[in-house]
């Protein structure tokens, strides 16, 4: 199932030819039970990343407006230790991050040996949103792409898992979650005029991730591209793509301190 997410590096992304409504097999029952299994995995997993204190998950999450960042994580770590995620979500940088390279703000909050760290956007719009909106000229994006690389090459290798993931919102699906935010007094709040500059230009959007994707999918940090039309469908996918990870991990408990069988408390 996942393989088929896979954005295979040195390949095309191509986020536009790909089903945002796939079920990726599955009916919503059979997947909620699923889901309600791989919860539990990753609470059983996280505990022992954390006792073994050596590595740590990273999950990297993109998506255009709508796409369901914040609710996929709610469903996902929904049975999951309150301290063992910590989120951390990317505005437009401001205060001490503008005086600094786009990448500092990130390694910052990178998550500490033992702990599973998510990233609801990322250094991903450093590439894409500063692309679309002319932040930056396309010099200083383009080369952003190796650089980072070459920084998840490092958080790899120092013991961090990288975990990539781009919802993949339909058009009409945004339009209906847009409206239902507009009509919706409890959404309201979330929606703001600016989003539908950016709809404007979905498509040019979609492509500009394409790239992204495609030259930043690599063996070490593989972008999966999970379909988003559906709740069930994209909690299901990343809460595989998290217990698979660990379950490569594989951590272990520490040894204990020696002599303690049989020791009576008195
Ligand atoms: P939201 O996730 O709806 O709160 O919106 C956050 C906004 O911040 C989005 O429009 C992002 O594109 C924008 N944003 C986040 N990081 C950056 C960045 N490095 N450069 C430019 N815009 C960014
Ligand atoms: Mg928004």
């Amino acid at each position: 199932m996942l393989d088929g997410l896979r954005v295979d590096p040195g390949s095309s992304a191509r986020i536009a030819e790909r089903d945002p409504a796939d079920r990726l097999g599955r009916d919503k029952d059979e997947g909620e039970m699923r889901l309600a299994h791989l919860s539990e995995r990753i609470d059983e997993l996280q505990y022992l990343l954390y006792a073994e204190d050596r590595r740590s998950v990273l999950l990297v999450l993109q998506g255009l407006d709508a796409s369901g960042k914040d609710g996929v994580l709610r469903r996902v770590f929904h049975g999951v230790h309150p301290t063992a995620v910590t989120v951390t979500s990317f505005k437009v940088p401001a205060g001490p991050e503008v005086r600094h390279d786009y990448l500092w703000r990130i390694h910052a909050a990178l998550p500490a040996r033992g702990a599973l760290g998510v990233f609801n956007r990322s250094h991903y719009e450093d590439v894409v949103a500063v692309r679309m909106l002319e932040l930056a000229p396309e010099d200083v994006w383009r080369r952003r792409y190796e650089h980072i690389r070459e920084f998840e090459r490092m958080l790899v290798d120092e013991g961090t898992a990288v975990i990539k993931v781009f919802l993949n919102v339909s058009r009409d699906e945004q339009r209906k979650r847009f409206q239902e935010r507009i009509d919706d007094p409890r959404k309201r709040w979330k929606f703001r005029r600016d989003d539908l500059k950016v709809r404007e230009r979905f498509d040019d959007w979609i492509a500009a991730w394409e790239d992204a994707l495609t030259e930043t999918s690599t063996e070490w940090a593989p972008w999966y591209v999970v379909p988003a039309d559906r709740n069930w469908v994209k909690a299901l996918a990343v809460a595989e793509l998290v217990v698979a990870t660990l379950e490569r991990l594989d951590p272990r408990l520490p040894e204990p301190e020696e002599g303690l069988d049989g020791l009576r408390i008195e």
